[in-house]
């Protein structure tokens, strides 16, 4: 029997190992539940050569870097991690759920999805993202004061883009690539009331610096124009290919819609980060994984049984605690044994001798 095959059982499977998810797996693990964890990696906190905005996490560290160390905790504390796809999930008749993926199969009480979503890519040219091609305005926007900054596509979200980036910087122009606007009447007034450079050209080339960075895009009819970065506006593509086979309700803009815990509209199935609504930020994403592991806690733990309970299947007895598994009871007993152990000095003696 594979290692997989025999934990194969769990209360909480988490779908997604970005901060969202890895976050709800800390909360349910270290509040004594049994949590699995799939993820098929490579998301968009991965995309990140540096993280802002993340008290405590200094800006050279890149996404993943940021991503092992959290792996690191979640297992350390318990967890399994699975590096796959989960490209199944149905509901059992017993309540519980189960998750199909290309080399484990898993059953659990409650299913937190945090799967988010793939940015949608305008075609090349394009620089390396992190270099002249950034996903994520808040996170970005401080490194452009002053700088020349380009907003790529033709919708409401590009139009509103360029005009925000005039908060940071005077040199914004907003490339159509050659294609139809398709902003509202209203924004375009909106857009000749502000120093926003409207470009309809195609781009069709670019030079960058040695060190990589963006230096210009050149246009379909030769002309060069300076940037030292900017964003694509061509929206998102939500992962809830998962949520749809589970009944769980979308909202118009096709993210999971939740409830201020993460619960979905489907009971035992929970949802956070990017794949919901709210700003797409670490930050946010792991309150979010945070507030649903504590809310799954709440679902699933045993005691106190409420009265109801008690008539029905008995008092508590004390060969019935502590309610952690026997599994996670070990492992956080060896954790904190750890933990507690006095730190030895290179000399092979504690320093509590000293
Ligand atoms: C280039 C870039 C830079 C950014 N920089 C910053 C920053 O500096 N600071 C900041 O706060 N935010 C930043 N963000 C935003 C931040 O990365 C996201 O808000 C955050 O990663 C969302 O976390 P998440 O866990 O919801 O999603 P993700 O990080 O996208 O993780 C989702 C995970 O789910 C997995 N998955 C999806 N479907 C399945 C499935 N069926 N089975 C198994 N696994 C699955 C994916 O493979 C992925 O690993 C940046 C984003 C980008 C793109």
């Amino acid at each position: 029997m594979t290692d997989s095959e025999r934990h194969d059982e769990y209360e909480v499977a988490v779908v997604g190992g970005g901060p969202a998810g890895l976050t709800a797996a800390v909360y349910t693990t270290r509040l004594g539940h049994d949590t699995v964890v799939i993820n098929r990696g490579g998301g968009r906190a991965a995309m990140m050569l540096d993280t802002h905005n993340v008290i405590g996490v200094t800006e050279d560290v890149s996404g993943n870097e940021f991503l092992q160390t959290a792996q690191e905790q979640v297992r350390e504390y318990g967890a399994d991690y699975h590096r796959d796809f989960v490209e199944g999930a149905e509901r059992l008749d017993d309540g519980r759920f189960r998750l199909t993926a290309n080399d484990v199969e898993v059953v659990a009480d409650h299913v937190v999805l945090a799967t988010g979503f793939s940015d949608v890519r305008p075609d090349p040219p394009l620089p390396r993202t992190g270099r002249g091609l950034h996903w994520c305005l808040h996170c970005d926007a401080y490194m452009f004061v002053d700088q020349p900054v380009w907003v790529m596509g033709t919708g409401e979200s590009a139009a509103a883009v360029a005009m925000i980036m005039l908060n940071f910087t005077d040199e914004v122009d907003l490339l159509t690539r050659g294609d139809e606007p398709e902003w509202s009447e209203e924004t375009q007034r909106q857009l000749e009331a502000h120093p926003v450079d409207v470009v309809h050209k195609e781009v069709t080339d670019m030079e960058k610096g040695e060190d990589g960075w963006l230096e210009a895009f050149v246009f379909e009819d030769g002309t060069r124009r300076a940037y030292r970065g900017g964003f694509p506006m061509y929206g998102s593509d939500y992962n809830t290919d998962l949520a749809e086979q589970l009944g769980v309700e979308l909202n118009d803009d096709g993210t999971i819609a939740v409830d201020d815990h993460g619960r979905t509209t489907v009971e035992g199935v929970s949802a956070v980060g990017d794949v919901v609504p709210g700003h797409n930020q670490i930050p946010v994403a792991m309150g979010q994984g945070a507030k649903a592991g504590i809310g799954v806690h709440y679902r699933l733990r045993k005691y106190p049984r409420s009265l109801e309970e008690i008539e029905s299947g008995g008092e508590v007895t004390s060969d019935q605690v502590p309610g952690i598994s026997q599994r996670l009871r070990e492992r956080a007993r060896e954790h904190n044994a750890d933990a507690a152990a006095p730190p030895v000095d290179t000399e092979g003696t504690s320093s509590a001798d000293d």
